[in-house]
């Protein structure tokens, strides 16, 4: 299964979804922003931020197809935000039924056991982060991974429930139905029990089975689910609001110690924020924790365009509907349903001050009122920026007030509208600014020269940088096959050498083709003169004047090319 793709997009001074980018998982370069899929943590809001539709989920809805027009058995497993998302539930479930699926079951039906295991690890251990959220996952291991300890040790509803459809029915494919990509992603880290994943609005593009086929798939249907215990209601399809898990886990409201705090956080910025205030869990706590704001209802692909309190309210009118399968998931093998958690953090890298000061002043950030942090960038302060360009994942000229400075400039104008490169070099020989003349003549992008030395452009030995020389010398670049006058001088205001190259490659080559020409011209004349004295030795009698006449003014010719 497919994650996150992106394509060419016009990214140039956008940014946006470096800042709505939670831990920074993204990369710009060459004027493309790219995901850095290791950071990543699949919350996906970079998709939805992105103005021009850059970031896109591959779809399993042609996999799915396929399974179904294979005869094979596919059981849908339904996340609970259907309900939210539609307003005839029963509805969405016989269109299911109507696209070929055998069996539609509902993930709340392994939610039930899974909090019921929460309940048990919470009274073992006394305090538990609980979370049915892949993205929370991913964000504890890779950004903290100190709080691992505390993660409740059992399967999302979405793998308990897999897991069991495959070990009941063996044969069977099991495709997702969800509100959330990152379950994709979670489905991938254990490979073998869910084969494809549709989000809601995907159903739809599932053609609808003949009236025939669609009689003798429900007959196959009703023989194919057991009679379960019927159970009247499914707490579990709260699941996807912000608060579900606590509900679901607690619902009998039995007697919990005086010390027992239950806390449902939800929205990725909230549960950073609740961590990093806290040392450690204190003891009694149950959390629960989502990425999105307000729960699975508001997930990526959970319909935006319906307000989440109605949602709301239409998952808590469904949760009065019985089961269509009556079903409370007896899960026998507890043991298939633990997981474990481990460190997927990097080491820190840390940047000295000089490096980041050294960043700060080739975008002309001298002061500290300088350093406007606005954010314009993508990143909430220029010292962030900064250390993202050091990281590799920033580029330099990303700074709108710099940009903006730049271009107002009148010397900034001139500059680059002189066809001469113009080279603007610190003290120390590094390149502090450039023209875009010194692009075209290296054939380079010329904002990557900045911070290189000038060595990577001119040879030292060809040129000397001295605050007391006005050097001036005409070079030959071999490799680029080009010729220019280079001067170099010194700025003492500035405290920059400004190096200069004036490009006679096209004047070098108008003046070798008149070369050539003259060179042509002077041979043609010398073999008229050979022929003409040789037919004059035949007839000298008769045309001698003549030809010693020709003879004069060709030579005369001759040496009037080959002097000028
Ligand atoms: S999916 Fe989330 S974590 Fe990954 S790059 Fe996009 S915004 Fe960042
Ligand atoms: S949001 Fe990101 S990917 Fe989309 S156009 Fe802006 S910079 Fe590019
Ligand atoms: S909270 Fe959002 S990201 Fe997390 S599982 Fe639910 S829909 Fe997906």
């Amino acid at each position: 299964m497919g994650l996150l793709h992106f394509q060419a997009a016009n990214c140039k001074n956008c940014y946006r979804c470096i800042r709505t980018c939670p831990v920074k998982a993204i990369e710009f370069k060459d004027n493309q922003a790219r995901i850095v899929a290791e950071d990543c943590i699949f919350c996906c809001r970079c998709m939805k931020e992105c103005p021009q539709n850059a970031k896109t989920v591959e779809s399993d809805a042609g996999k799915v197809l396929r399974m179904l027009q294979s005869g094979a058995n596919v059981i849908v497993s339904l996340a609970p935000s259907f309900a939210g998302f539609t307003p005839d539930p029963h509805g969405y479930i016989r269109r299911l039924y109507r696209a070929g699926f055998s069996q539609v079951r509902e993930t709340a039906e392994a939610a039930e056991e899974v909090s019921r295991c929460y309940e048990e690890e919470f009274r073992r251990k006394g305090r538990l982060i609980t979370t049915a959220c892949p993205v929370v996952v991913e964000y504890i291991e890779k950004y903290s991974p100190q709080w691992t300890p505390y993660l409740a040790e059992t399967d999302s509803p979405l793998m308990a429930h897999a897991k069991w459809i495959k070990e009941r029915y063996p044969d069977a494919k099991v495709v997702f139905v969800g509100p959330c990509y990152a379950k994709k992603m979670e489905a991938n880290q254990q490979p073998g029990y869910v084969d494809a994943m549709l989000t809601f609005d995907e159903v739809e593009w599932l053609p609808l089975l003949t009236a025939e086929e669609e009689v003798s798939a429900a007959a196959a249907a009703a023989a194919a689910v057991p009679a379960d215990v019927p159970s009247p209601l499914m707490e579990a399809r709260l699941y996807p609001i912000d608060g579900g898990v606590v509900e679901t886990t607690f619902k009998t409201g039995s007697e919990q110690p005086a010390s027992t705090r239950l806390r449902a956080v939800s929205g990725i910025e909230n549960c950073r924020k609740l961590l990093s205030s806290l040392k450690e869990l204190p003891e009694g706590y149950f959390l629960e924790m989502n990425a999105c704001e307000g729960g699975c209802i508001n997930g990526p692909a959970a319909g935006d365009h319906i307000h989440p309190l109605l949602k709301q309210d239409r998952i808590l009118a469904y949760r009065q509907h019985p089961a269509p399968q009556g079903s409370a998931l007896p899960m026998e093998k507890k043991d298939m349903i633990r997981r474990s958690f481990r460190d997927r953090s990097k080491a820190p890298v840390r940047y000295s001050k000089e490096e980041i000061r050294d960043i700060l002043l080739k975008l002309g950030k001298e002061r500290r009122e300088d350093e406007l942090n606005c954010g314009a960038c993508g990143y909430d302060t220029c010292k962030d920026k900064a250390e993202a360009v050091l990281a590799g994942k920033a580029e330099l000229y990303m700074c709108m007030p710099y940009a903006q400075t730049r271009a107002e400039s009148f010397a900034h104008v001139l500059l680059e509208k002189t066809p001469n490169a113009v080279i603007a070099v610190t003290e120390q020989h590094l390149i502090k600014e450039v023209n875009a003349a010194v692009g075209v003549f290296f054939h380079t992008d010329s904002q990557q020269l900045l911070g290189l030395p000038l060595e990577y452009l001119i040879p030292a030995e060809e040129i000397t940088l001295s605050p007391g020389e006005h050097a001036r010398k005409k070079l030959y670049f071999p490799e680029l096959r080009k010729t220019a006058i280079v001067s170099a001088a010194y700025v003492p205001e500035q405290q920059l050498y400004l190096v200069i190259l004036h490009d006679l490659t096209e004047q070098e080559q108008e003046q070798e083709k008149l070369r050539a020409l003259k060179q042509e011209t002077v041979e043609m004349a010398q073999r008229v003169i050979e022929n003409q004295m040789r037919v004059a030795q035949e007839i000298a009698g008769l045309l001698g004047e003549t030809t010693a006449e020709t003879k004069v003014t060709l030579t005369k010719m001759k040496r009037l090319l080959l002097e000028e």
